[in-house]
């Protein structure tokens, strides 16, 4: 029987909630398909200054590094928004992304047909939306050289910022996009602004050398501006996105919120080879913390994507997903979804249903 070792980084607020939902569910569905999972808590974000006094302990980042998959919830909350910024939780998000080599950002935006009426936009448009954005996160305009404000001669302040990609750093990363394009509907639309910048050409002209590499995957390109406006106009026309890092950043919040709700969205962050990261995309939300309100589908489909892409566990991850669609589907909400004729439910007993949906 196969067995992973998963690290569970709770964090903080709402966090250890959501937390023991994902865990309960994995430990079932994984039993039904046959293969075994060991959680290791580790400390992240608040929890570890609270604890050990930084936001990401080397132990803490070692344990992530031995083991299969880290799956994360959130960091983060007000009592340490006066701390030094390389002492805030948010750091040891940065420190983790870094220190496992996250390249590769991936947030899957799918319409669940129970709750089309969250979404601001009609739902002819949304309806049947199943798309993937795969943004680079550690290149492009966000860390270019060079980048600063000057003073210029005649007494003006400059500031610039340098986009910049080599031909590896897009390599990379397109055969992330290529690589998911094939196990889902075979269609990749490279994000870029070729028309404009030299960046962007070397972009496509990489994307185009690859793509022989990958037969059964219909390529297209897009212009940034273009993809902003049809991500509205008719978002059902894409599979797979692929874009940089600033593009991305600016698309994946655009295309996420088509469906109308951050307690829903889950995510993955992958590098070359060692474990990916699998989080919801919302933060600790401390408002709610501790009071059994938190909506937890956003982690249940974190962990359904540590199941299929980290662990690659294709039929445990889709039975954590249909589990969700069908206590959508039987009424069920957390306060955040609550709508005319739905019951509200805790995060708790969200959880037991769940659970009971899995059988
Ligand atoms: P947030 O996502 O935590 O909360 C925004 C709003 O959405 C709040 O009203 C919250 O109650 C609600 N919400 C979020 N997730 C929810 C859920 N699962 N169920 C029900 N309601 C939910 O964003 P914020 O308030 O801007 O940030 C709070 C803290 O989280 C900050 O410290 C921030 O730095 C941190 N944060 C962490 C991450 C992360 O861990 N990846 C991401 C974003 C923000």
């Amino acid at each position: 029987m196969s067995s992973y070792r998963i690290t569970l980084l709770a964090g903080d607020g709402i966090g250890p909630e959501i937390s023991a939902v994902a865990v309960a569910l994995l430990e079932r569905v994984a039993s039904q398909h046959g293969f075994s999972l060991s959680f290791d808590p580790q400390p992240v974000g608040g929890a570890a200054i609270d604890a050990l006094g930084e936001p990401l302990p080397a132990s803490s980042l070692e344990a992530c590094r031995a083991s299969d998959a880290v799956l994360l919830a959130a960091i983060g909350g007000p009592q340490y928004d006066a701390l030094p910024r390389q002492l805030r939780p948010e750091s040891g998000l940065l420190a983790l992304r870094a220190g496992l080599g996250l390249f590769a950002n991936l947030r899957p935006v799918k319409i669940v047909p129970a709750l089309i009426d969250a979404s601001s936009l009609k739902a002819e448009v949304i309806s049947g939306v199943d798309l993937l954005v795969v943004r680079e996160l550690t290149g492009g305009i966000y860390f270019g050289q060079p980048k600063g404000r000057v003073r210029t001669e005649d007494g003006e302040e400059r500031g610039f910022n340098t986009m910049t990609y080599s031909s590896s750093e897009v390599d990379r990363i397109a055969r992330v996009a290529f690589e998911l394009a094939q196990q889902r509907r075979g269609q990749l639309c490279s994000v870029d602004k070729a028309n404009v910048l030299d960046v962007s050409q070397l972009w496509r002209d990489r994307v185009n050398a690859l793509a022989s590499d990958y037969p059964g995957v219909e390529l297209s390109h897009m212009y940034v501006d273009n993809a902003a406006m049809q991500l509205v106009r008719n978002p059902r026309q894409f599979d797979v996105l692929l874009t940089g890092n600033l593009f991305g950043d600016i698309l994946s919040d655009e295309a996420a919120m088509l469906t109308g709700s951050i307690g829903m969205l889950p995510s993955a962050s992958l590098g070359s080879g060692g474990p990916g990261l699998f989080e919801p995309v919302h933060g600790s939300a401390p408002d709610i913390a501790g009071q059994d309100k938190a909506n937890p589908l956003a982690m249940v489909l974190s962990a359904a994507m540590l199941l299929r892409v980290g662990l690659k566990q294709e039929a445990a991850a889709a039975a954590l997903e249909a589990a969700v669609d069908q206590v959508l589907n039987e009424g069920l909400r957390t306060g955040d979804l609550m709508a005319a004729g739905c019951t509200l439910v805790g995060c708790q007993a969200m959880g037991s249903a769940l659970l009971k949906a899995l059988g």
